[in-house]
């Protein structure tokens, strides 16, 4: 078994996750492991990194299927005996012009958003070892929609005792009352991708609030951030900053020093804590 440190950063064959890991083949001081759903565009980005004179490993992850989670889960297990750092970046989102109905929109973002990083976490997060980094890439969007709910909705999302289940019950009952056409009612706001969004940050809450409960002596800091707003496929080419511009406040996180003992459970964005 390698006692090599080792990073992981889902969706990473582009955008930002790409930009991550290029930032942390420079600075970590371990394995690095691009993971992409499809192993051609994984293998690709790979060796674009070779070309600039980068060494990242490749894993296949595809985030939406538990089989291909826990490969890698063993994969890391039997290796390295865990992980170090994990880098939840893989997302998607619809363009604001898509016509796909709302309520199969809000199903397949979710899924992937909530339900598949979710997953990947239930899965890496028993893995990661003491003085473990772990970075779920947000979105500022998350606030807006959370400014967007009713207020019995934004006071369960700000809570400070919801659990896992409760928070999955939330987010399943907003993909039921897209179907219903309901969600408006129901005081969710009409962006599935915030939803998805306010899903990622309040987990990260509670998965810190978990860690602090069960595992107290391990000094791991797990953060959710907004990379900013960044030209990559998703967002397009008007977008203020780089890949690399975006991936520096994930990347600021998912190398916090060993000695810190923050930032733990909160939202960032411009490596700065935001109140959520
Ligand atoms: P992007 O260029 O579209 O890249 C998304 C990455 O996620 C791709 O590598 C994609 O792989 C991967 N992915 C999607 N579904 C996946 C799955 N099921 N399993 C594994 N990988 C999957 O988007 P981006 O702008 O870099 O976004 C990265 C993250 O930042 C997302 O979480 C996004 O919500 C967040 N974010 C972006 C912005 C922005 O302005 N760009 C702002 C706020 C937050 P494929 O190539 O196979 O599709």
């Amino acid at each position: 078994m390698s006692s090599v440190p080792v990073a992981v950063v889902t969706g990473s064959n582009k955008g930002i996750g790409f930009a991550i890991v290029r930032a942390l083949c420079k600075q970590f001081p371990g394995d690095v492991y691009l993971t992409a759903r499809d192993p051609g565009r994984g293998q690709e980005a790979v060796a674009k990194l070779q070309e600039e004179g980068l060494r990242a490993l490749f894993h296949q992850l595809d985030i939406d299927d538990l089989q291909s989670i826990r490969a890698l889960r063993d994969f890391l297990k039997e290796k390295y005996g865990g992980l170090n750092v994990l880098v939840n970046n893989a997302g998607i989102a619809f363009k604001v012009h898509d016509t796909t109905p709302f309520a199969v929109q809000a199903e397949v973002t979710l899924k992937t958003n909530f339900f598949g990083t979710r997953n990947v976490c239930t899965e890496l997060l028993p893995l990661v070892k003491p003085c473990g980094r772990v970075v779920n890439v947000s979105s500022m969007v998350s606030s807006s929609a959370l400014g967007g709910c009713s207020r019995e909705l934004q006071q369960k999302f700000r809570s400070d005792t919801i659990t896992e289940d409760e928070l999955v019950e939330l987010m399943t009952k907003f993909v039921e009352d897209t179907k219903k056409g309901m969600h408006e009612k129901e005081g969710w706001p009409n962006t599935a991708y915030g939803v998805s969004k306010i899903g990622v940050t309040v987990l990260s809450r509670i998965q810190a609030r978990m860690l602090n409960e069960k595992r107290k002596g391990d000094h791991i800091l797990l953060n959710a951030c907004c990379p900013g707003w960044v030209r990559t496929d998703m967002a397009g080419p008007k977008a203020t900053k780089s890949p690399d511009e975006g991936a520096e406040t994930p990347v600021y996180l998912a190398l916090l020093p060993s000695d810190a003992d923050g930032p733990h459970g909160q939202f960032l964005s411009n490596k700065t804590v935001r109140t959520w």
